[in-house]
């Protein structure tokens, strides 16, 4: 039986927790904030319960499957999923249908956007292509027209970054079909032949995805609930600061509170790579990757709902929120009867003037933009919240996988030492992944493995790059 620290309790901290308490050893959670759940928490205001933006459980993994069912029960709903796009200043089912895009788009336009994809098509036959980058992989399988109008726009608003700095393995990993041909296709096949082709388990024509009853914060609730049942103990207003190491090994955990830690035999850390780092000694300004932050907007909406949509995406720059969730649609017991709770996600930095807005410009901000879409006029009184977090988009920017494999060198040089999840292995994914990274973070350590293994895999799809890149760094152990 090993000690085991586990730093931050968002969902792949307290997966591992739970299994490595499970096969009986000693674990203790160290949580910066004052509960657990991180960004799969939820936001419990009097009778309304927000979710930090809309968040769809999928998973094919039967392990993770019968642990879902297992933690949840009854809880555990299967959703339908009605997203929009706020798109040429209408509301229209996302993703777009070609229907929907030829009847939205002037007939020329839709001309120019066919003739560049067959031209596209016929060039990539003829010369091999290279998918240096995010703007190149994604202009050549759409064309130029649409990635100007459509893709570049809205991930420079999500990302905040030039479209041409980010890694080409962000739009191989996230857009789940690899051009036009393939969407027509797979969509066909999905639809009338229920075959899934999409590589990515989270693919937006995806028209179904688990939820747990009363927001998603009930899962994270769960597995807490069973960490607890199985002697898991709870240290919350724990942010760890420093990291002593000596000889190879992690010798003592200090936290802001003015606490240290020494009895542990493992250090499993959740927490974003670059606090990590910092606490290990390295300046965290002179690192080379960075995290988007958001503000979080929350309104108590008296009305059943805002539109019929669960969520919408919002790629007009002019619009300060990029998506906008409907708590009532996804679960009723979320809101109070007739209310509906509202999400508004502000992508940015903590540098941008947003993030130092009081919250009530915030507020008005966001009325005034809801309004303007059609979505809510600003007559209608709603109670609003606002919430910061600095961590949530680990910026994926070109060569990150080998930057991370880089930086990951110092923590593999301490051997007691792991760093996992979605900030820990600054990895832009979903919970399904998290918890899978933290169930085989705990397999190592009961294995007793002596070294760590990280496995950066991208699912890269493109051209010009190493296919199906699978990065394993060793640890020393
Ligand atoms: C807007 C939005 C929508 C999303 N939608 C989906 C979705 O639809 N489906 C899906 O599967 N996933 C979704 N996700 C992703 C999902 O939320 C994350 O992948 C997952 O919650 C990450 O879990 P984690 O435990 O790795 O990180 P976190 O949840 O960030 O947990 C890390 C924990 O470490 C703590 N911590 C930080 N620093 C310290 C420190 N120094 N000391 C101690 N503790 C510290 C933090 O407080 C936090 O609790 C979404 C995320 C966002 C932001």
């Amino acid at each position: 039986m090993s000690r085991i620290a586990v730093l931050g309790g968002g969902i792949t901290g307290l997966t591992c927790a739970c299994q490595l308490a499970q096969a009986g050893h000693e674990v203790i959670i160290y949580e910066k904030a004052a509960h657990t759940g991180g960004l799969a928490g939820s936001l419990v205001r009097g009778e309304f319960i927000f979710d930090f933006g809309p968040h769809e459980f999928c998973t094919e993994n039967p392990t993770l499957m019968a642990l879902l069912e297992d933690l949840l029960g009854d809880d555990l709903l299967v959703r339908e999923k009605h997203a929009a796009q706020f798109f040429n200043g209408r509301f229209i089912d996302y993703p777009l249908s070609p229907l929907h895009v030829i009847q939205q788009l002037r007939p020329a336009l839709v001309a120019k956007i066919l003739s560049e994809v067959v031209l596209e098509r016929f060039k990539s036959l003829v010369w091999s292509s290279s998918d240096h980058s995010f703007e190149r992989w994604v202009a050549s399988r759409f064309g130029p027209t649409l990635y100007e109008t459509y893709f570049k726009p809205f991930t420079q608003k999500v990302w905040g970054i030039d479209p041409d700095h980010l890694d080409p393995r962000t739009a191989s990993h996230r857009i789940a079909f690899n051009s036009i041909f393939d969407y027509v296709i797979k969509t066909f096949s999905y639809f009338f032949f229920h075959r899934n082709d999409f590589s990515s388990i989270h693919s937006p024509l995806k028209d179904k995805f688990y939820y747990s009853r009363r927001g998603i914060g009930t899962l994270t609730q769960s597995l807490a609930a069973r960490c607890l049942e199985l002697g898991v103990e709870f240290r919350c207003g724990y942010q760890v600061d420093r990291i002593d190491q000596q000889e190879g090994q992690a010798k003592a955990l200090h936290f802001t509170n003015g606490e240290t830690v020494r009895d542990f035999d493992y250090a499993v850390s959740t927490i974003p790579l670059s606090l990590l780092l910092g606490s290990l000694g390295h300046p965290v300004r002179e690192l080379p990757i960075k995290f988007r932050s958001m503000v979080f907007v929350f309104l108590e909406l008296p009305r059943a709902q805002m539109t019929p949509y669960s969520w919408i995406y919002y790629p007009d720059p002019e619009v300060i929120f990029q998506r906008s969730t409907d708590f009532a649609l996804l679960d009723a017991g979320m809101c109070p009867a007739g209310q509906t709770g509202i999400c508004l996600e502000i992508s940015c930095f903590p540098e941008d003037e947003v993030w130092s807005w009081r919250d009530e410009q915030v507020l008005a901000r966001v009325r005034r933009d809801l309004e303007q879409v059609g979505a809510l006029p600003e007559s209608v009184p709603c109670k609003g919240h606002v919430v910061r977090k600095q961590f949530i988009y680990p910026i994926q920017v070109t060569g990150y996988l080998e930057i991370v494999q880089e930086l990951l060198k110092p923590v593999q040089q301490i051997s007691n030492l792991v760093t996992t999840g979605r900030q820990g292995l600054y990895k832009y994914c979903n919970m399904n992944e998290c918890m899978e990274m933290a169930i085989d973070v705990a397999d190592q350590i009961e294995a007793e493995v002596g070294q760590f293994s990280y496995d950066l895999n991208s699912n890269w799809r493109g051209a010009g790059l190493e296919q199906e890149r699978v990065i394993r760094a060793e640890g020393t152990g």
